[in-house]
């Protein structure tokens, strides 16, 4: 805690975010530039698989949804849609519906929805002055928003380039800009609710030799097919905060702790969500929030509200209960296996991501194939577990770590 404090009060005097890796580092949770630490390879089999996880990400190809909506006399402020960016981007979405409810000026907000928006979106409101009631079906450990990966993913499917505009690359902007500042006031706490650790991406070839096939003739894309076809449809905003998220390095061939030809390594910001999820629902109590367990079937159920302002949060579920069709569902799977609390770091390769945090050790296939990039899952809603995926990727690491083991320990 003395350390943590210490490293955010010298925070606090300096001008810039980037600031927020260097604290990590202070803290000696990621390594100092261009020194490499001992890495311990992780026990990865299948036998230690503990649990399969598979969510929906609730993808809007124009972008979250922001707006204002009257349903007879309520006024309801919708936020949903984040796709795969919902837990980076929670803190800033939740200070637009904010803004937007307290241009009400009404003293009591509704929220519907525990998942991390509904809960950002709560607190923030407290933090508005606001008396917040949140109103669902389920709390946050059993949300779609815990069956999540768990790292700053700001605009990871969160929306197509052509349909949300520059217009939305301006929101965004704000979004990710807020968020990042607000994670600062959750770092070096007891339990590591917020957290940075080093990220590994290894290569079997150059780094700038890895491309992903052009669309294919005749595919068409999202204006003509209404769905995504290509990756390269996807937006991606990562140069308009460039300032403030820490570079990727490239780790020199002879200090590659890795049984891989080339490596890089970047400072990664994760939820850890046991200890974070914890934080947020006690804050929330202790600010005088309450939470009432209901389900909502259609937008007229509101009408029975005490509350005349509703900050709406359901995730993909708003495909049903709002009827909303622009919603698209991005299928992803995470594999956990016991946390490793010696080999705290993330790896990239082959295809798959693995990321050790202090609430388990995270196992998820991205694209074994090489070709598909972001189209990953999208239009997928089979939620259901696929154990020859976990089995695909939990096989990568552990021929990793066995060659690790034999090579470099
Ligand atoms: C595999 C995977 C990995 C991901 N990794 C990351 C990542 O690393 N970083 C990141 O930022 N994002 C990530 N995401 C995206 C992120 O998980 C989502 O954007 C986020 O969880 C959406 O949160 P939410 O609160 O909107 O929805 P949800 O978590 O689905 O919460 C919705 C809430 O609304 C309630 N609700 C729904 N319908 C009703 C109803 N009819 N009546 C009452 N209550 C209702 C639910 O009970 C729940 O409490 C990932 C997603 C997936 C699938």
């Amino acid at each position: 805690m003395f350390a943590g404090s210490l490293a955010l009060g010298a925070l606090a005097t300096r001008k810039s975010w980037a600031s927020v890796p260097e604290a990590a580092a202070a803290l000696r949770r990621t390594a100092p530039a261009g020194s490499i630490p001992h890495l311990p390879p992780m026990r990865v089999h299948m036998d230690q698989l503990t649990d399969i996880k598979v969510c929906l990400r609730p993808f809007r190809p124009m972008g979250p949804r922001l707006d204002v909506e009257k349903i007879g006399d309520k006024t309801v402020i919708h936020n949903y849609g984040h796709g795969g960016s919902g837990w980076s981007l929670s803190w800033g979405s939740a200070n637009i519906a904010v803004g937007k409810a307290a241009a009400t000026l009404k003293e009591s907000v509704a929220v519907i929805g525990c998942g991390v928006i509904g809960l950002t979106s709560a607190l923030t409101a407290q933090r508005a002055g606001k008396t917040v009631t949140i109103y669902t079906k389920a709390l946050l450990p059993h949300t779609r928003s815990v069956r999540a990966n768990g790292s700053w993913t700001p605009d990871s499917r969160v929306a197509l380039t052509k349909p949300a505009g520059p217009e939305f690359a301006a929101v965004w902007e704000q979004m990710a800009r807020y968020s990042w500042r607000t994670y600062r006031d959750y770092l070096g706490l007891p339990g590591n609710p917020i957290d940075f650790r080093d990220n590994y991406s290894l290569s079997d070839i150059p780094f700038d030799q890895r491309h992903l096939p052009p669309p294919a003739p005749g595919v068409g894309d999202y204006s003509t097919t209404g769905k995504p076809q290509h990756t390269s449809e996807f937006a991606d905003y990562g140069d308009l905060i460039r300032d403030i998220i820490p570079n990727p390095e490239d780790i020199d061939p002879k200090d590659n702790p890795f049984p891989v030809a080339h490596a890089r390594r970047a400072n990664m910001m994760m939820f850890n969500f046991g200890a974070y999820g914890h934080l947020l629902l006690s804050e929330f109590y202790q600010a005088g929030g309450k939470i009432v367990i209901r389900e909502f079937h259609n937008p007229a159920d509101l009408k029975s509200l005490p509350e005349d302002v509703i900050i709406n949060c359901p995730g993909y579920a708003a495909s049903d209960w709002w009827q909303d069709k622009t919603l698209i569902p991005v299928r992803g799977q995470t594999n956990w296996l016991p946390p490793q609390a010696d080999a705290l770091y993330g790896v990239e390769y082959r295809g798959a991501a693995l990321l050790s945090k202090t609430d388990g050790v995270m196992v998820q296939g991205l694209d074994f194939t090489h070709t598909l990039g972001e189209m990953i899952g999208v239009g997928n809603s089979f939620e259901h577990a696929d154990r020859s995926e976990a089995e695909k990727a939990i096989g990568i690491f552990e021929d990793l770590f066995a060659r690790m083991g034999k090579e470099h320990v």
